[in-house]
């Protein structure tokens, strides 16, 4: 199929075009730009009566082309997004009217799933499985516990997992440190930035070349076309074009959904909900953008400094219209808190940190009077049950279970801790079992 899209660096130095799964196995360009596409596919019409995965092999065959018998990749999609995505209507207080889209229902809890499912099934059902890969991941929380279970028993993968010792969460942690077929996890002495220093390492020192290091970060491609489905999935149930709002960190939730805008989906614009780490609202409102250390807070998975999908969106957007189509905001941790608060008490829904700071975002935006006619669309990034000891500090009672944070009680764990350095990487990963 010649008129799918290619991929091409947002550096552009030489490298044609690849197609996607060569998009998806290299991570970033050889030039060390980010995929972007080279055109994009118009959308199918959509109605509501189709299930969720069946929309997505509907979608996915423009980015894609068409199934063949050597790549078929239509089931890998329907086995990676096989868990429900409510888009459930707020009432009461200032919420009354406020749609929130629960991406959380996957495996392990977060929208990462959505990501890491697809990108795993995806890479296993095109067969790029020799020789065995090691997917590094160093992770602060989510994305660890995502792309292990994802590409977990795939066969041709192994997960490799680094999260900083004391930084995690019990509930994340105990999500990363379970026995999963094809995963082993390090507890490294040092921060996540001394967890990702290492992962970087791995793939610029020769010596951990016989393992195949490979990569499954927020700026794959792999992770960023599955992101879209969700957006176009609350648009199609809704009467009017929606405006979205995206509890934002390293922004490739929100580049999903402007790709998606960019390929017809109906908008009426984005809200870009950034905790304390406000440089991309600062950046939207007019200042130059400039990016730096990251700060911490309750909503963790939204702790960066420098944004990794900010040159992409740069890329495929432009300054001037990005600042048009996207408005931002900075919440933080005592509002965050006072959100949780008030709407388990006005609507009677509880909700996480991450889902809090973009609520907070859209009351605001209501209050000054924005949009005056247009629905909103929340994204709910994460499970409750993920952060119970901030849930608890924010209303006084325990989150409700998750099925998945409850099937880990009492499972078998393996993992061992390491100091941050790569000799100490090499001869923990020289013993390492990454049997069932
Ligand atoms: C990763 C994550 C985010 C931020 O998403 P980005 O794509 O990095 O902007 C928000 N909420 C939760 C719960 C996350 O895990």
């Amino acid at each position: 199929m010649s008129e799918v899209p290619g991929w091409i660096s947002t550096r552009g130095a030489g490298e044609g075009p690849v197609p996607f799964l060569g998009a998806l196995r290299q991570g970033l360009a050889r030039d060390g730009g980010l995929y972007v596409p080279d055109r994009l596919p118009a959308l199918p019409p959509l109605d509501r009566a189709t299930g969720f995965a069946a929309m997505a092999v509907k979608v996915l065959e423009g980015w894609l082309g068409p199934p063949t018998p050597t790549w078929s990749w239509a089931d890998a999609v329907r086995d990676a997004l096989s868990f429900p995505v409510p888009l459930v209507r707020l009432t009461g207080g200032e919420w009354d009217g406020v749609h929130v889209l629960e991406l959380y229902h996957g495996p392990t809890h977060s929208f990462k799933d959505f990501g890491a499912r697809t990108m795993a099934r995806l890479a296993a059902s095109a067969g790029l499985q020799r020789p065995v890969a090691h997917v590094f991941v160093a992770t602060s929380g989510d994305t660890g516990s995502a792309v292990a279970d994802g590409f977990s028993g795939v066969p041709g993968y192994r997960v490799v997992l680094l999260f900083p010792e004391g930084r995690v969460s019990p509930v994340q942690e105990a999500q990363l440190v379970v026995r999963r077929p094809g995963v082993v996890s390090f507890r490294v002495r040092g921060s996540f930035d001394d967890c990702q220093a290492l992962a970087k390492r791995v793939f610029a020192d020769r010596r951990f070349d016989a393992w195949s290091p490979t990569s499954a970060n927020s700026i794959n491609a792999g992770r960023l076309l599955p992101q879209c489905l969700y957006y176009l999935h609350a648009a199609r149930l809704l009467d009017e074009a929606p405006v979205f709002c995206v509890p934002s960190g390293n922004l490739g939730n929100l580049t999903a959904g402007l790709l998606a805008a960019a390929c017809g989906m109906r908008h009426e614009g984005f809200l870009a909900a950034h905790n304390a780490n406000d440089a991309f609202p600062r950046f939207l409102a007019g200042a130059p953008a400039r990016f730096g250390a990251s700060v911490e807070t309750l909503s963790n998975a939204m702790d960066v400094g420098a944004p990794s999908n900010f040159e992409r969106l740069a890329w495929l957007f432009g300054e001037s219209r990005l600042r048009a189509m996207v408005r931002g905001m900075s919440v933080d941790d005592p509002a965050t808190l006072g959100t949780m608060r008030r709407i388990y008490t006005e609507s009677g829904v509880i909700v996480d940190p991450h889902t809090a700071v973009g609520l907070e975002a859209v009351r605001r935006m209501r209050r000054a009077g924005v949009p005056e006619n247009a629905p909103v669309v929340v994204l709910s990034t994460a499970h409750p049950a993920k952060f119970p000891g901030t849930v608890r500090s924010a209303i006084g009672i325990d989150p409700p279970p998750a099925g998945g944070l409850e099937a880990l009680k009492g499972r078998p764990t393996r993992f061992s801790t390491i100091d941050a350095n790569p000799e100490a990487l090499l001869a923990a990963l020289a013993g390492a079992d990454f049997s069932e």
